[in-house]
C-alpha cells in the first residue's frame, strides 16, 4: 500500500539543489502521494509548478499566520480564484500562530476566517496550522462551521481532550516527526484518533524523525513516522498505511495508485 506525504513543503529552498532526487526516494519508499501546503502566493506558484513537473505531487493554495500581515482584498481574491482552479488541492496552510510575531493576532483571525470562507465557497478541505493558540482557533471554527467546513489539522501535538474537540468538529488530525522524539508525550493523543480521522505527514523540510533529527526532512522519511504510529497503536505498519491512504484520498480528492 502507498503512503500519503499530507504536509511536506517541497518549495522550501534547501530542497533547491535536489529536488528529483527527494522525491525518486521518496517512491523507493512507497510514498506515493505528497501534498505540498503553499504559506503564500508566492510559494503557492513554486509549488504547482513542482506539482505540474512530478506526478503524484499535489498542491494547496492558503496564506500562513506568518504571512498574513499586509494581505488584504486583492491577496483574498488571488486565494479565492487559486482554490476555484482545479490546481489546489485544498485551502492551506491556514490559521494561527502565537508563538511568533509576525502577524498581529486580530489581523490573523482575520484572514484565517476569510480563507475557511473561501474553503467553504468551493468544498476545499482546510489544512489547519494551530501553535498556542488553541482556544482561539477551535472558537473560530465553530463559528464557521454550518457542516460544510472539513479538513486536516497538521502537525498535531495537543492532549487528547483536544484532539476530542476537533474530531467532534468533524476534522482530520494529522502527525508528524514529532511522535519519534524521545520527549513526546503524544501516545494517548495518538491512541485517540480513530482510523477513519487518521493522517501522516512529515511537514519537510521541519520535525524530522528520529533517527535523522537534526537533519533537513523529506518525505522519504514518512517511513518512521507511520512505524511509531503502528507501535503507539499495536497495530502493523501495513495497516497505518492502509487507513491513513484511505483518509487522505477521501479528504483531498487524490487518488494515489496502488
Ligand atoms: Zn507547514
Amino acid at each position: 500500500m502507498k503512503l500519503v506525504d499530507t504536509h511536506c513543503h517541497l518549495f522550501w529552498e534547501s530542497f533547491s539543489d535536489d529536488l528529483p532526487e527527494v522525491i525518486a526516494r521518496a517512491k523507493e519508499e512507497r510514498v506515493g502521494g505528497m501534498i505540498i501546503p503553499s504559506t503564500n502566493i508566492e510559494t503557492f506558484h513554486r509549488a504547482r509548478r513542482i506539482a505540474s513537473d512530478f506526478p503524484g505531487v499535489f498542491t494547496a493554495i492558503g496564506i500562513h499566520p506568518h504571512d498574513a500581515a499586509g494581505v488584504g482584498d486583492e491577496g483574498m481574491e488571488e486565494v479565492a480564484r487559486a482554490a476555484e482552479s482545479d490546481e489546489a488541492c485544498a485551502v492551506g496552510e491556514i490559521g494561527l500562530d502565537y508563538h511568533y510575531d509576525f502577524c498581529p493576532p486580530e489581523k490573523q483571525r482575520e484572514i484565517f476566517a476569510r480563507q475557511l470562507e473561501i474553503a467553504k465557497a468551493t468544498g476545499l478541505p482546510v489544512i489547519i496550522h494551530n501553535r498556542e493558540s488553541t482556544a482561539d482557533l477551535l472558537a473560530i471554527l465553530r463559528e464557521h462551521q454550518d457542516g460544510k467546513l472539513h479538513g486536516q489539522f497538521h502537525c498535531f501535538d495537543r492532549p487528547p481532550d483536544v484532539a476530542e474537540e476537533v474530531l467532534a468538529l468533524g476534522f482530520y488530525i494529522s502527525f508528524t516527526g514529532n511522535v519519534t522524539f524521545k520527549k513526546s508525550r503524544l501516545d494517548d493523543t495518538v491512541r485517540a484518533v480513530p482510523d477513519d480521522r487518521l493522517l501522516v505527514e512529515t511537514d519537510s523540510p521541519f520535525l524530522t524523525p528520529v533517527p535523522f533529527r537534526g537533519k533537513r526532512n523529506e518525505p522519504s522519511y514518512l517511513r518512521f513516522i507511520t512505524a511509531k504510529l503502528a507501535e503507539i497503536r499495536g497495530v502493523d505498519t501495513e495497516h497505518i498505511a492502509a487507513v491513513t491512504t484511505r483518509n487522505a484520498e477521501t479528504l483531498f480528492h487524490i487518488s494515489v495508485s496502488g
